[in-house]
């Protein structure tokens, strides 16, 4: 079989595999590429993509590198594809902004759009950020900003066997995914990364199970159905071995018990679930990092008192606040020094202005020089600040060298600004860790003792 798009993408688009679409800057569509020989529903072009940029025939989004700008087709809709085209469409109706429809040519309302079908959309190569930000919700998710901190965390490196509960929609689950791989197990015996997932909803387990397969994970994503407070974390009864442990879950004090060294003793006989010998589900050589994600101060208490009683150590509690700047550069004038004879950034749109003609100006008695050194008849008067100056040999003669490489460098020119951006889509929530020791058994002292025998 071949491997997920998200962690082994090829350098090109193929056949049944995810795709994402950027429909505009915040506007992302996942799609299932499809390859189809003859007409598919009412569309003589096969496989359609219909958005308010145009027409899509996948045929034309296949074999092409990740990344490549796709121009509309014109295509032949018939009338029922026309009335699919236009529901599609309206369905579609964008929650975007003027940058987006600054973004594609005839965007201004759908049915311009259709008229024109001009527009244009990149195809991405999946990654668990952009499937986060375009993924199906069926419950509250967990975003880039936490994840990423949370995996770090909890010290996911590739080869890493984690526990995960609850799946959800399955957004961290493809974050844990990435982090963890170290190539597909072989064989039942082969230790690879691995994400060991829970969900006791039934519906959601099932629809986690179809992405997982759909995105070939299932080699490295085991999902169990099951209610973790009761049954625990065995996986098809089996320990999955974790050091590493995420729950988002509504009372995560419930789960702990499970995750100990030794047979808890507040196991109940209805919590026993599948684990009737009591096997823990962590790697007893290895210390295991968890955290724990709620949205209350309420619940982290409960969390952390559990956690206390069940001899987790180095317990902390983190919540993200995360700030996307944007930066950019002012491009009128710029901010090299002004004894070098360069133009300073205006402070204002009068000053803006004033730069504007004074360059205008400058530009034209240029072109005039440039007319009367070289007999050259054409009325230099006609040109204005939008025509750039010949870049003829000739002309270069007469263009001052910049006086040293700084001046090149087009980074030094303009200023560059930053500004917060409206607050990315997050889920805050309060995140504890905290580290349970790996497992010291009698033996392991004996060989301790041996090695570092006391008093000598
Ligand atoms: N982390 C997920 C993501 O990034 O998409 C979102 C998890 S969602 C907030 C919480 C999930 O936990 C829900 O899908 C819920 O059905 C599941 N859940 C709640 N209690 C559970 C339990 N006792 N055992 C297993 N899953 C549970």
């Amino acid at each position: 079989t071949r491997p997920s798009p998200f962690l082994e993408p090829g350098s090109v688009t193929t056949a049944d595999n995810l795709a994402i679409v950027l429909l505009s800057r915040d506007n992302l569509q996942p799609i299932t590429l499809e390859e189809s020989s003859g007409a598919v529903d009412g569309y003589a072009e096969g496989t359609m993509l219909n958005t308010r940029f145009g027409s899509f025939p996948h045929s034309t989004l296949l074999n092409i590198p990740w990344g490549s700008q796709v121009r509309a087709s014109a295509v032949d809709t018939g009338s029922r594809g026309r009335k699919r085209r236009r529901e599609a469409t309206d369905e579609d109706t964008p929650t975007t902004g003027p940058d987006d429809e600054d973004n594609q040519p005839g965007s201004k309302g759908a049915k311009k759009a259709i008229a024109a079908a001009s527009g244009f959309i990149h195809i991405l190569r999946p990654t668990p950020e952009l499937w986060t930000s375009s993924l199906p919700h069926r419950t509250q998710v967990v975003y880039t900003p936490d994840y990423s901190y949370i995996l770090q965390r909890i010290r996911v490196v590739p080869g890493t066997r984690i526990i995960e509960a609850g799946s959800g929609s399955g957004s961290f689950t493809h974050a844990s995914a990435r982090a963890v791989y170290n190539g597909y197990p072989q064989a039942e015996t082969d230790v690879k990364g691995k994400v060991f997932s829970f969900e006791f909803h039934e519906t959601r387990y099932h629809k986690m199970q179809e992405e997982i397969e759909g995105h070939r994970l299932e080699g490295i994503v085991h999902v169990t159905h099951r209610d973790v407070y009761q049954g625990g974390f065995l996986a098809g009864g089996k320990s999955p071995q974790a050091t590493a442990v995420f729950l988002d879950l509504p009372a995560p004090w419930e789960a702990l018990h499970h995750l100990s060294r030794q047979r808890p003793k507040k196991l109940k006989e209805s919590d026993k679930g599948e684990n009737e010998e009591w096997v823990s589900p962590l790697d007893p050589k290895q210390s295991v990092h968890i955290c724990t994600f709620s949205p209350c101060i309420e619940q982290v208490t409960r969390t952390i008192e559990e956690m206390r009683e069940l001899g987790w150590t180095d317990i902390d509690m983190v919540e993200i606040s995360n700030r996307r700047f944007s930066t950019i550069r002012e491009r009128i004038g710029a901010n090299l020094p002004a004894e070098k004879g360069n133009i300073q950034t205006p402070a204002d749109v009068m000053e803006a202005v004033d730069r504007l003609r004074q360059i205008n100006k400058k530009t034209k008695e240029f072109h005039k020089s440039q007319a009367l050194s070289t007999n050259n008849s054409a009325d230099a008067s006609e040109m204005d600040i939008d025509t750039p100056p010949p870049t003829s040999h000739k002309s270069k003669a007469n263009v001052k060298e910049p006086e040293n490489e700084e001046d090149t460098k087009p980074w030094m020119h303009g200023k560059l600004y930053h500004r917060a951006e409206a607050e990315l889509k997050t889920h805050t929530s309060y995140l504890v860790f905290a580290t349970l020791p790996r497992e010291w058994s009698d033996e392991d002292e004996a060989a301790a003792a041996a090695r570092w025998p006391c008093g000598q």
